[in-house]
This record gives C-alpha cells, structure tokens and sequence, in this order.
C-alpha cells in the first residue's frame, strides 16, 4: 500500500497574556491585511478579473504595480501571503458559483440534452467560460476548440451565453471581509527561541516576543490569529503526516451519536457517557454567568475572567472527546465506521434556539474530530440517511416505541437500548441490507 499523507492543523498558544502595545501590533498586520484581502476581492474578484487569476502570476504582478504595500509601509512578507489567501478565496468562491450554476441547468426543463451539454462544456473549459462572460470570441487550443465547434452547430449559443452571463451576475458577489483577527506569516517573518517565538512587525527589525506552550518549532506558513479581549492568540501549523493503517482494523461498526453518551455502538458498547454531565456543567454556568453579566453591565466588569474560564470549560470538554474517541478505535478496532448523515446546515438564524445550546455546538466538534482521525488511521466513514431510523425496529422494521432510553417493538417484541437499536439500523442501512429509503 502506498503510503499517503494528510494535512493536519496543529495549534501553539501564548504562555503568558500578551502585552496591550503587542497586541496592537499585531492587530495593525490583521488591519492591512485585511485592507490587502478585500483590495484584491475588488479589483479581482469579479467577472473581468477572470483572465487574470489563473495561475496568478498577472495578479501578483499588477499588486506589485499597484503601489499598495508601500504606500501602506507593509512588509512584502505579510503583502503577498494576504494577496494569495485573497486569490485562494476568489478561486474557491467561482468553484462554488459554478457548481451552483451547473445544478441550475442540470434541472432546467427548457434546455435540451444538447444545450445542457454545450453549458456544462463551457462552465468546465475556464478559457471558453471567461471568454463567454467577457463577451469575446471563443478562442481555444486545437483540440478542445474541434470539440466547442462540433458542441455549439446544434445550439443557439447567444440564448445559453445570456443564460450563462445571466445566472453567474446573479450569483457571483465580490466578496469582502470585516474580519481583521489573523494573518499568515511565513518562515522569514517569524523565529522560534527562547520556548516562544518572535514575530516580525511593521516596524523595520523589529520583533514581537510571545513566549509558548510548548517548545515545538515548524518550518512551515503558519496562521496567527488574535483573540485582543482575551490577549491571546491561537497558531495554526499545517503539519504533513503519514496516515496510518491498522491490519487488526478490521470491524464494521455503526455508531449512533448522542448528547447525553457521546457514541453507542451497534453493539451496545458506549464511549463518553460523561458527555452529558460535562455540557449540563458547562450550560448552567453559562447561563449564569449570563445573568451575572446583564446584571452587573452598568460596571462593566472586565470579561477576562470570564473568557478564561470559558476556555477551561472547552478545553476540558474537548480533552475528554478526543480521548473517549481515541479509546473508541483501540477498542473497537473498526475498518468501517457507519453513521447517520448530518442535515443540509440551516439558513443563518432559522434555527437559533437549537443552536444556541452547547450540545449543539458540541456536535459539530465530535464530528469533525472522528473525521479527522479516521483519515489519520485509515478508517473508512460512510453516512447513511437518517430519516425514521429510530424508529424503525432492527428485528422486523416495524415502527416501534420509545420512553426511557428503551426501544420496544409492539410487533415482534424486540426491546433494547434506544441508541443500540439506532446504531443497528445505521450499519445495515450503510451495508444496504435490503432497505429502501
Ligand atoms: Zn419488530
């Protein structure tokens, strides 16, 4: 087997709160950052900058050119990492415009197959795409030009080109951003000694001391990002790491996910039983901290406390996922993890009540953190439709009864632990055992 590797986020943390006067300069890198971020959205990140973002030597160039970063006094180590994380952004965001439009036409029921087939040729070749929306003749290499040519005999190309240029202004947006929390810094621009790391700032040669948590020392672009109220900061190592494989890996487990224990297998074995403890815990001193805060607003208590405290509640919550989760694969020793599909997310504010809640909030970390470790193990995760299933009974598939934390089939008579029942109908929904949903 090949030996494949996976990018992981490392996280380093102040030792000591950071100095007010640092932090501020700190935040002057966020600041142009920024301003260098949202220059690029604009002058790029439309339909003209299309020629220009692929493969990005010209954007790069032309922000030379523009005279930004020395009329701004930045450092051209922080300039050209924020004119990259900006193009990084563009790219993504026409991914993600034509896969939109690309789904539009696909349900489009006044398109024929053979208009459908020219759109999706143009949404796919980046050359004929920006040449449609910048109104140019469609010029391409040879072969890709023969098959635009033998695509556009059989269709009304101005129709679907007012079509195309119709839907893209419609969704497209020039993005921009009111964020100045972090920055990307490279290897010039910052030295580990001393058990912390120095920072460059705007000021020529000089440096930003921050002591660390820890004494690991990484090589490669790091991300900084600040939290000012607190006087911290939180930096993010892309680290490169082998994935591992397990021969004795060789179970297929379905695993239902709950608030109250963490995961119950389909077996009935559960890991973070304490999860609903801890979130009750970390709820009511939320709430009253909350209270305490509207209560007392008029002074004006400083929140510090508050955040520290705040922190310690995650991290202990955190601490105690990653290792129930750890403790979930070297006792189950599972090749293929099954569990339900997570909902489409919600429109913002549709469903603050629900999200609002720390076990909410909570699901999402789990989720991401069994991802993640899967891909560092090599275990494979597959989602299943979640609709009715628990309800559904395992033995006969019958709608059954719930109250207590027990399921019960009025049908056949089945009774077992709610979760264990979920998780057995996660398994065989996932090995497609005959279930049609
Ligand atoms: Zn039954």
């Amino acid at each position: 087997m090949p030996k494949d590797t996976i990018c992981k986020t490392v996280r380093q943390y102040n030792k000591t709160p950071i100095h007010i006067e640092d932090m501020k300069k700190l935040q002057e890198i966020a600041e142009d950052y920024r301003k260098v971020k949202n220059y690029v959205y604009a002058r790029f990140g439309g339909i003209g900058g299309l020629s220009k973002i692929y493969p990005g030597y010209t954007v790069q160039n032309e922000m030379t050119g523009s005279g930004l970063r020395i009329s701004m006094g930045m450092p051209s180590v922080y300039f050209y990492l924020a004119v990259f994380d900006a193009l990084g952004d563009i790219k993504s965001q026409w991914t993600r415009t034509k896969s939109k439009v690309i789904n539009l036409v696909g349900r489009n029921e006044n398109f024929t197959p053979e208009d459908k087939h020219y759109l999706r040729f143009l949404l796919k070749i980046h050359n004929a795409f920006e040449q449609v929306l910048n109104g140019k003749p469609i010029e391409l290499k040879k072969d890709i030009q023969r098959q635009y040519d033998l695509l556009s005999v059989n269709v009304d190309t101005d129709r679907l080109h007012h079509y195309l240029c119709r839907q893209v202004r419609k969704y497209h947006a020039v993005q921009h951003t009111d964020k100045a929390d972090g920055f990307s810094i490279a290897e010039r621009a910052y030295r580990y000694a001393d058990h912390g790391i120095y920072i460059s700032i705007k000021e020529k040669r000089k440096r930003i001391f921050i002591p660390l948590t820890d004494n690991n020392q990484y090589k490669s672009q790091l991300y900084v990002k600040l939290y000012p109220e607190q006087g911290n900061v939180e930096i993010k190592v892309p680290v490169h790491m082998a994935v591992r494989s397990h021969e004795d890996y060789v179970k297929q487990v379905g695993i239902s996910v709950g608030i109250y224990t963490m995961l119950t297998t389909d077996e009935g074995h559960c890991y973070g039983e304490q999860l609903g403890r801890y979130q009750i815990e970390y709820a009511d001193w939320i709430r009253t901290q909350t209270k305490s805060y509207n209560r007392n607003r008029e002074q004006n208590p400083g929140r510090k406390k508050y955040h520290a405290q705040k922190n310690r509640f995650e991290e202990k919550l955190h601490s105690y996922i990653n290792c129930e989760l750890n403790r979930f694969f070297r006792t189950e020793k599972p090749r293929t993890i099954y569990l339900v599909k997570l909902p489409r997310p919600q429109v913002k504010g549709a469903n603050k009540v629900i999200n609002n809640t720390v076990a909410q909030w909570q699901r999402g970390y789990i989720r991401k953190r069994l991802t993640q470790k899967c891909k560092e193990q090599s275990i494979e995760i597959i989602e299943v439709l979640g609709k009715g299933i628990s309800k559904e009974c395992i033995s006969c598939g019958a709608e059954g009864e719930k109250s207590n934390g027990r399921f019960f089939c009025p049908i056949c008579g089945y009774e077992a632990q709610e979760k264990t029942n979920t998780a057995r109908n996660v398994k065989k929904r996932g090995q497609g055992d005959g279930v049609l949903y």
